[in-house]
């Protein structure tokens, strides 16, 4: 079959990738240690789970709105309301299957052929690929480690075109956890201000995983004169350890919100009816065990931090949010691994890792970041010790 174009120049999510490779190493017989996949291992908590199971026998099986269940959407808004100060009704929100399609319908909603969209680095992997499949092009705005890996907002500045539709920002950041401040946020609001032709994106996904103390900001809230141009999404994926479930949701601005209803009409319809019973039940229902999680995240980070820290040439920055260590690793590139094997890359490098340890990382490169790897601390205190010490163990053998 002819495959078009587009999806030819598309690479598969490494992350999803290196968890398939994990998963057929596993199926094999071999002892893995999966830290590449961005999920906690933590059970999505039962009174969701039944809320579910309550829809589905009361008969909630059938297509709802496309853009979600009235008491679900309203839900949502107030949900925006409360926790992010963000003056949002049931009508200016979409339930999507998972952020990713409410990010994806945004791009796919606003772009034409060779609109621009800014996008910081390190990224999420699917940002670039989102981008391509719309039509548009990514305009990469690299963010260094010196600047805790958030933007610059004379970087931004700089890069802004006639083109350029969207800046995407994803706070806390996936893969280096970098929180942004409203202050920082501000600072970018200001350039963005000359510039009305740029919509902004906030992917606040990790929003419920902090570790500063400090109060979440997002553009919305912290610039809303900005408003009709600021698209807010969220969701339970990573909060409520609700990954499989496929719920995602945004807010922004009337016709932005309408033309994406008006895509999942023609695409997914309604997320799944039952998913959208359990999202209501993890919004209205019990929130006391996040905090209990955040501090087993925070445990865990601390944990994973301190046993890597024995490979002497790993740079880490400990980061403030998401479950996720990025450190950088090119101290160990341009080495030879014990049976003589050069490793010249990040991604030769985790190959190399997993052959070697069975512990599953993502090379910085899918993130736009070559020379650094990522590992999800949102594993068993047991998982993350032995992962983190036979990875750092590993590199102290590279000569
Ligand atoms: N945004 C970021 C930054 C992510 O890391 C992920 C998942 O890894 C998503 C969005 C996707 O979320 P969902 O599972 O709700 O589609």
């Amino acid at each position: 079959m002819q495959i078009a174009e587009r999806l030819r120049n598309t690479t598969p999510s490494a992350t999803v990738q290196m968890a398939r490779i994990a998963r057929e190493m596993r199926a094999a017989g071999r002892k893995i240690t999966d830290m590449a996949e961005g999920e906690s291992d933590f059970r999505t908590p039962p009174h969701i789970v039944e809320a579910a199971h309550a829809a589905a026998l009361r008969g909630e099986t059938r297509y709802t709105d496309v853009a979600g269940t009235l008491p679900l959407r309203e839900m949502v808004a107030e949900k925006f309301r409360r926790d992010n100060g963000i003056a949002a009704n049931a009508a200016q929100v979409v339930v999507g299957t998972g952020a990713k399609q409410l990010i994806f319908n945004a791009m796919m909603a606003t772009l034409d052929p060779g609109d621009e969209v800014v996008v910081p680095t390190p990224s999420w992997v699917s940002y670039p690929d989102i981008v391509r499949l719309c039509g548009g092009v990514s305009v990469l705005l690299p963010c260094t480690e010196a600047e805790g890996f958030k933007p610059s907002p004379a970087a931004l500045a700089g890069l802004i075109g006639p083109r350029t539709r969207w800046l995407l920002l994803n706070s806390p950041g996936n893969p280096t956890g970098a929180v942004l401040s409203a202050f920082e946020l501000a600072a970018l609001a200001e350039i963005l201000r000359a510039h009305p032709q740029v919509a902004v994106l906030c992917d606040d996904i990790y929003e419920s995983i902090r570790f500063t103390g400090e109060p979440f900001a997002t553009m919305a809230q912290v610039a809303p004169d900005l408003a009709d141009r600021v698209l807010t999404v969220s969701g339970l994926s990573k909060s409520h350890a609700m990954t499989g479930w496929r719920i995602g949701f945004a807010t922004g601005p009337d016709d932005l919100i309408s033309a994406m209803v008006k895509l999942q009409g023609q695409q997914t319809t309604n997320a799944a009816s039952i998913c959208q019973a359990a999202a209501l039940a993890a919004l209205t229902g019990p929130q006391d065990f996040l905090a209990d999680w955040l501090a087993a995240y925070r445990r865990r980070r601390d944990l994973a931090a301190e046993a890597l820290d024995r490979a002497k040439g790993l740079r880490l920055v400990v980061p403030d949010g998401a479950f996720y260590l990025f450190p950088a690793c090119d101290d160990y590139l341009g080495r030879r691994s014990p049976d003589g094997r050069g490793i010249e890359t990040d991604a030769q490098l985790v190959a190399w890792l997993l052959e070697e340890t069975g512990v599953a990382l993502v090379p910085g490169s899918a993130f736009g970041a070559p020379g650094h790897l990522r590992l999800c601390f949102a594993r068993s205190d047991a998982t993350i010790l032995r992962g983190a010490t036979l990875v750092a163990e590993a590199l102290e053998r590279l000569s």
